[in-house]
């Protein structure tokens, strides 16, 4: 680690569990933040919730990050209220983040869609596609601040689903990053050279508990999405995903490979060691594929034999679903055929040592 060692259960948010996670979680937290913290509310949603930003540090390199821009993905909502966890500890280290660096979050671009659990805000817009046209109150509070702040560094940070793999491995993409490309060439200008230099630095800190489940995202240009349009510019910009770790549906453990992620980053960026990375070995992180589901069952047989070929397979995937406050996984089935190239984050075989048992303890043994 770059950084001193320290307990992270002493500086993580307790109180934010799980993936349900609204704005009625984190306002009680960001008012009860020491007078270090400044508070704003930056406008409004369309349904008229507060969207709030915290700033702190005094120092002259400014990083803006953003979470929940989509509103069901709240992993790295959790882990930026640990990472202030951290600077509220006063430790040596916070003290020098504080010193070097301006640091001012909005851990809540989308408070309409994360009380619905959506992706997309109340006028159904995903705002990662409006950054051009703007359509969106939360569109334009983002873009305002951005022009305002002036940041030196932008973490665009996200959720993806648990269909995400790295390379053509059966390894989950438990983070993932992405230096959006600013042109249809791809090209790699100095911003998004610095871009590619934090994900290395990013990458090799994490190695040490997650090696190779670390994926890069696909590079195509789109000047819709908010990273594109950032690093165009001219402010370098980088795409976070948290990702599925097995059995971890609450993406507890995710949280802490994003807070590392996180801080990592900041303390780079704070003693001034991005410029230490080759960029060349970002490309050598392996690019994402989506070649999981979350239940595979193989071979099956002996199930109802109208819908099913003898030897398919079924592909279940688990729909998020809130209920009662609570998000519920409901297991559908997604696809049935040869799918011999795909994983499963649990694989029955019904040819090898399938435990029928086993397999009637599960939700989705009713559905076959
Ligand atoms: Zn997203």
């Amino acid at each position: 680690m770059y950084f001193p060692q320290f307990d992270y259960h002493s500086i993580k948010q307790e109180n934010l569990r799980g993936r349900y996670i609204t704005y009625d979680h984190i306002s009680g937290i960001l008012k009860n933040l020491s007078i270090d913290f400044k508070l704003d509310e930056l406008g409004k949603s369309v349904l008229g919730l507060p969207i709030e930003s915290v700033t702190f540090g005094k120092g002259p390199k400014r990083i803006l990050m953003w979470s929940q821009m989509h509103g069901n993905e709240s992993t790295t909502t959790k882990a930026v209220f640990d990472f202030i966890g951290f600077i509220e500890s006063k430790s040596d280290a916070a003290l020098s983040i504080l010193n070097n660096c301006t640091v001012k979050i909005i851990p809540m671009l989308n408070p309409d869609g994360a009380k619905a659990y959506t992706r997309i805000n109340a006028n159904e817009i995903d705002l990662n596609r409006d950054a051009q046209e703007r359509s969106q109150p939360e569109s334009r509070v983002l873009r305002n601040c951005f022009e305002e702040f002036k940041p030196d560094f932008c973490f665009n940070l996200h959720d993806q689903r648990t269909i995400f793999n790295v390379g053509r491995t059966p390894i989950p993409a438990t983070i993932s990053f992405l230096a959006p490309a600013h042109d249809d060439e791809r090209t790699i200008s100095a911003t998004r050279e610095l871009s590619m230099k934090l994900i290395v630095a990013m990458n090799s800190a994490l190695k040490q508990e997650l090696s190779g489940q670390v994926g890069r995202y696909d590079d195509s240009f789109n000047p819709n999405c908010v990273g594109d349009t950032f690093q165009l510019l001219g402010t370098p910009t980088i795409l976070f995903e948290a990702g599925h770790y097995p059995d971890d549906y609450d993406r507890e453990y995710t949280r802490q490979f994003m807070f590392k992620a996180l801080m990592t980053a900041i303390d780079r960026i704070s003693i001034d060691a991005v410029h230490e990375y080759n960029q060349e070995a970002y490309f050598e992180i392996p690019e994402n594929n989506k070649l999981f589901y979350d239940v595979l069952i193989r071979n099956a047989h002996l199930i109802d034999s109208e819908k099913y070929t003898e030897g398919d397979s079924i592909a279940i995937l688990f729909k998020e679903l809130l209920q009662n406050e609570q998000i519920v996984f409901e297991p559908t089935i997604e696809k049935i055929g040869d799918l011999h190239d795909f994983y499963g984050h649990k694989t029955y075989d019904c040819d090898n040592d399938l435990n029928l048992e086993d397999l009637k303890d599960q939700p989705y043994w009713n559905m076959l």
